[in-house]
């Protein structure tokens, strides 16, 4: 049986990765997982990179981590535990998916304006180098590395991701115009990479217009490729426009590694009270399944979860509150119970 890593991370994250393991157990899903540490947990107990040598071993042998989220430790000079893990392991595009849910109401869905939104940020670069210090005590300076290499390798991924999901567009967004130099440089791989995919519609777009536009016209996007903290930026924008963070699935793709986890953070302000959506985490890993061939696995389990979407069984952070919410361990129930069934 096919053995995969998983950590649970800090926050909600032990509360929605039990949820969504116990729903993969109820559906059988051929994997073995292996426990590994890491986390704020772990940086507390002295490990500096947030994790031990037993788990970045195991993960390099197994070559997927599914995780939880994990909380930046605070601190000067103190390197984020997922930058650090994404760094370490070169998966350098990050996929988030923003997808209409049947059953999550938003202005759009009520207005029959569909979304289907991709977006690939570059996840090594730019300024989360952490490179950055006081040159007075009044000035302080950081240091933005975008590199044709990094560049290539994320915009060629993108291209591939939008010709496999049969993209109508793809689009490149940016500030080249005011960040001539990093962001001219990103502008002109993803120009290049382009001619060799005449299939595909590539623009480009300045990533305030972006914002924008897709506040206005959602559906006029497909795939969006950006740097890295304009993606970060942006992704937050794009999982409100389908109901809120809940909803937003991602997988961080390297050659060798691949990490797939939500896109939000540990939730501390609900941490603890069995009430988080535990559907983001889930759609991660759905995605995970399809990445390992799993198929009949995750449509059965993906069929179950939009059913329970459209009979309007909900988390308090979305849905009908004229229906009572239901609670973590709940839902996830409620999911299992549905196998078998079609949205
Ligand atoms: P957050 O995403 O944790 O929370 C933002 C808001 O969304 C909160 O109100 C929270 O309650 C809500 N929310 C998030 N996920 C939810 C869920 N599944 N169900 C219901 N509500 C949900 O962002 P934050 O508060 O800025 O960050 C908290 C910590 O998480 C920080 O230490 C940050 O660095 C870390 N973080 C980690 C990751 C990751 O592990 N990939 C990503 C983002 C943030």
């Amino acid at each position: 049986m096919r053995r995969i890593a998983v950590a649970k991370g800090d926050g909600i994250g032990p509360e929605i990765m039990d949820a969504v393991l116990k729903i993969f157990y109820e559906a059988k899903v051929p994997l073995e997982y292996v426990t590994v540490d890491i986390g704020k947990w772990v940086f507390d107990k002295g490990f500096n990179t947030g994790m031990t040598p037993e788990a970045r071993q195991t993960i390099e042998t197994l070559g997927i981590l599914f995780k939880g989220p994990m909380e930046t430790p605070k601190g000067k000079g103190v390197k984020s535990i997922n930058v650090t893990a994404r760094k370490t392991w070169n998966t350098y595009a990050n996929t988030r998916t923003f997808q209409t849910l049947h059953g999550v109401d938003t202005v759009f869905s009520k207005a029959g304006i569909p979304i289907d939104i991709t977006v690939v940020r570059e996840n090594i670069e730019d300024t989360y180098g952490g490179i950055e210090h006081m040159i007075t005590n009044d000035v302080a300076i950081s240091r933005r590395i975008i590199t044709r290499p990094g560049s290539m390798q994320v915009i060629k991924y993108a291209f591939e991701m939008a010709r496999k999901k049969k993209a109508r567009r793809i689009t490149c967004a940016h500030k080249a115009n005011i960040m001539k130099i990093t962001d001219g440089l990103f502008l002109e791989v993803f120009q290049e990479v382009a001619k060799d995919y005449p299939d595909l519609k590539a623009d480009d777009v300045i990533v305030d217009d972006l914002c924008m536009k897709l506040v206005t016209k959602p559906d006029t996007f497909d795939v969006i490729v950006l740097t890295n903290l304009q993606g970060d930026i942006v992704s937050d924008l794009c999982a409100g426009l389908i109901g809120g963070l809940g909803f937003a699935p991602s997988a961080n793709i390297g050659d060798h590694i691949c990490i797939f986890e939500a896109v939000h953070g540990t939730a501390p302000d609900i941490a603890g009270k069995n009430i988080a959506n535990p559907t983001a985490l889930l759609l991660s890993g759905i995605g995970m399944l399809r990445h390992l061939g799993l198929m009949e696995s995750a449509t059965m389990i993906e069929n179950a979860l939009l059913y329970t979407l459209e009979q309007g069984v909900h988390t308090g952070d979305f849905g009908n509150k004229s229906i009572s919410a239901v609670n973590t361990t709940q839902f996830a129930e409620a999911i299992t119970s549905n196998f078998g069934k079609q949205p």
